[in-house]
């Protein structure tokens, strides 16, 4: 499993950041590569609350074509 990171946020550390405002998005699976992380699904993506709301509008695209729409 990953840790919990938002994917549009920059990086940094949570400081103080409980992980509950993180959130899982599953989008539209895709078999066009494969899964990387061992255990996690490449369709289900963490978001933080600013940005979980508008990746939850987008699951019917697949999560490449959801970041590209968010960022
Ligand atoms: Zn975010």
């Amino acid at each position: 499993m990953m840790p919990p990171m938002c994917a549009v946020c920059p990086r940094e550390p949570r400081d103080g950041k409980p992980l509950s405002e993180f959130t899982l998005v599953y989008f539209r699976a895709t078999r066009t590569y494969d899964v990387d992380w061992v255990g996690h699904p490449e369709n289900a993506v963490w978001f933080c609350d600013d940005h979980a709301h508008l990746a939850e509008g987008l699951t019917d695209l697949t999560a490449p074509e959801a970041l590209a729409r968010i960022r």
